[in-house]
C-alpha cells in the first residue's frame, strides 16, 4: 500500500470498483487505490441473493472483473482495510490499525450495512444479513442443518432469499411489519401478485408481523422469533433482510452535509472539497423522483455515478441524470423496473398476471413515471423511453398488449 493516492477510493463494490474502472478508460494517469473492508477483490452484490446463495454461481463467476485486472490497470487494490477518520484539511484518511493514507481526491463509495434488529436474542450466531459474500457463505454452510428458516422482511432481498431458500427445499416464513411485502418499492398489485406466487411455492407470507425478541437455547443459537401479538415462528435459521444504512460515519463526521447518506450534487461531489460520494450511500436529487434528495440502492445507479465522477475529475462537463433500473428474480418470474413509482397517482396492468407476464404502468399527472415489467423484457425496453422522455400516451392503446409500447399514441 503506497502512504499517498492521487485518487483514493474507498469502497470496492459497484461504484467504487466503477469509479477506478471509468477512470483509467478515462485515461486518468495518476495513481489509483481501491480499497475495501472485505477480503476479497471486488464482485457483483445482486447475485448473493439469487445465483450464488443457489449455488448455481462460484465466486469466480460473480466477481466483477477477473484478479490480475486491477494490477494490469495500475489500480492498487486494497484489501480488508476499513476506514476509520477523514481528515479533510490533510486530506487524508485512518484506517482502523491507524494507518494513514494522503488523497489527492477522495471517492466514497462505501454502500451500506445490512440493517438489523435489536431485541432480545438478535445477537445470535444464527441470524444472518444478506449483503456480502461473508454473510452469505455462512448461511450457505448452514443449509445442510437447516429445515426451517424464518425472513425477516419482505423487500427484494427477503423474497429472493426465500424464493432460492424454497427451491433448495426448505420450509421458508416471510416476516413482513407492514400490510404487503415490497411496499417500499411498488405498487400494490405487484405486491399482491408476489406474496400470491410465494405463498403458492409454499412460502408462508406473514403480513403485520413485528418480532420483538429471538428465543436462544442454552448454546447462544436462536430457535424463535417471537412477535409482538405473541406468536412465535420456530427455525433453524433467521435471514434479516430489512434494508440497510448508509456506511456514512467518517464523512459526516468530517463535516459532510448529510441526511439520509451523503449529499451531493450532480457532479456527486460532497459539500467537501475534492471528497465525492457515489452508490447507495450517496443522497442525491433525482429528476425521477421530481428533484426529491433520495438515495437509490443500485447496481445502476452505483455504475451511473462512478462515470458521473470519473468524467468530472477528468474535467469534463457531466451531471448524473440516469433513468433508475431494476431487476429482481424470483422463481422463475424475472421482474424489471425503469423509473421510480413513488408518488403515482394512476396505474395501468398491461396483460394478465395470471399468465405470469405482465407489466404495471404507473403514471403521475398523466405522464409515465415507472413500469414494474414481470417476464415481459420487450415492455421494460420500450418502456423505459417513455419514462426517460415522460411522455403522456393513450391509456386505452397502453393497457391493450396487442399494441407494443412503443406504438402507442400520445394521448
Ligand atoms: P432490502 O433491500 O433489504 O430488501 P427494503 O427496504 O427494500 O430492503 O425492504 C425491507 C422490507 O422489510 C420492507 O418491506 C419493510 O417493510 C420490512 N421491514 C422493515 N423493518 C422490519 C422489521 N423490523 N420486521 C419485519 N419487516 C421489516
Amino acid at each position: 500500500m503506497n502512504t499517498s493516492y492521487d485518487i483514493l477510493i474507498v469502497g470496492a463494490g459497484h461504484a467504487g470498483a466503477n469509479a477506478a474502472i471509468a477512470l483509467r478508460q478515462q485515461k486518468f494517469e495518476g495513481t489509483i487505490g481501491l480499497m475495501g473492508n472485505e477480503k476479497y477483490p471486488p464482485y457483483e452484490r445482486p447475485p448473493l441473493s439469487k445465483e450464488y446463495l443457489a449455488g448455481d454461481k462460484p465466486f469466480e463467476r460473480i466477481m466483477l472483473r477477473p484478479e490480475s485486472f486491477w494490477s494490469e490497470r495500475k489500480i492498487d487494490l486494497l484489501t480488508g482495510c476499513r476506514v476509520s477518520k477523514v481528515d479533510p484539511m490533510d486530506k487524508k484518511v485512518t484506517l482502523s490499525t491507524d494507518d494513514e493514507v494522503r488523497f489527492g481526491k477522495l471517492i466514497w463509495a462505501t454502500g451500506g450495512s445490512p440493517r438489523m434488529l435489536d431485541c432480545p436474542g438478535s445477537q445470535a450466531r444464527n441470524i444472518h444479513g444478506v449483503r456480502s459474500r461473508a454473510d452469505v457463505d455462512k448461511i450457505m454452510a448452514a443449509l445442510p442443518t437447516t429445515e426451517k428458516v424464518v425472513v425477516v422482511g419482505g423487500g427484494y432481498i427477503g423474497l429472493e432469499a426465500a424464493a432460492v431458500l424454497t427451491k433448495l427445499g426448505k420450509k421458508v416464513t416471510i416476516l413482513e411489519t407492514m400490510d404487503r411485502v415490497l411496499s417500499r418499492v411498488a405498487g400494490k398489485t405487484l405486491s399482491r401478485f408476489y406474496e400470491e406466487e410465494h405463498r403458492q411455492q409454499g412460502v408462508s407470507v406473514e403480513l403485520e408481523a413485528m418480532v420483538d425478541a429471538f428465543e436462544t437455547n442454552e448454546d447462544g443459537m436462536a430457535i424463535a422469533a417471537k412477535l409482538t401479538d405473541g406468536r412465535k415462528f420456530a427455525a433453524e435459521m433467521f435471514i434479516i433482510g430489512i434494508g440497510i444504512i448508509p456506511e456514512t460515519g467518517p464523512l459526516v463526521a468530517a463535516g459532510a452535509a448529510a441526511g439520509n447518506g451523503v449529499d451531493v450534487d450532480q457532479h456527486c461531489r460532497t459539500s467537501l472539497e475534492d471528497i465525492y460520494a457515489i452508490g447507495d450511500c450517496a443522497a442525491h436529487s433525482n429528476r425521477f423522483a421530481d428533484g426529491a434528495h433520495i438515495r437509490l440502492e443500485s447496481v445502476q445507479n452505483a455504475n451511473d455515478q462512478a462515470k458521473v465522477v470519473a468524467l468530472d475529475i477528468m474535467g469534463e462537463d457531466c451531471e448524473y441524470d440516469s433513468v433508475p433500473w431494476f431487476w429482481s428474480n424470483q422463481f422463475d418470474l424475472k421482474l424489471q423496473t425503469v423509473g421510480l413509482s413513488t408518488g403515482h397517482d394512476h396505474y395501468i396492468v398491461r396483460g394478465d398476471p395470471a399468465n405470469r407476464t405482465f407489466s404495471i404502468v404507473y403514471l403521475k399527472d398523466g405522464k409515465v413515471i415507472a413500469l414494474d415489467c414481470v417476464n415481459a423484457t420487450k415492455d421494460y425496453v420500450q418502456g423505459r423511453k417513455l419514462v426517460e422522455a415522460g411522455l403522456t400516451l393513450d391509456i386505452e392503446q397502453l393497457a391493450n398488449t396487442s399494441i407494443p409500447i412503443k406504438e402507442v399514441e400520445r394521448a
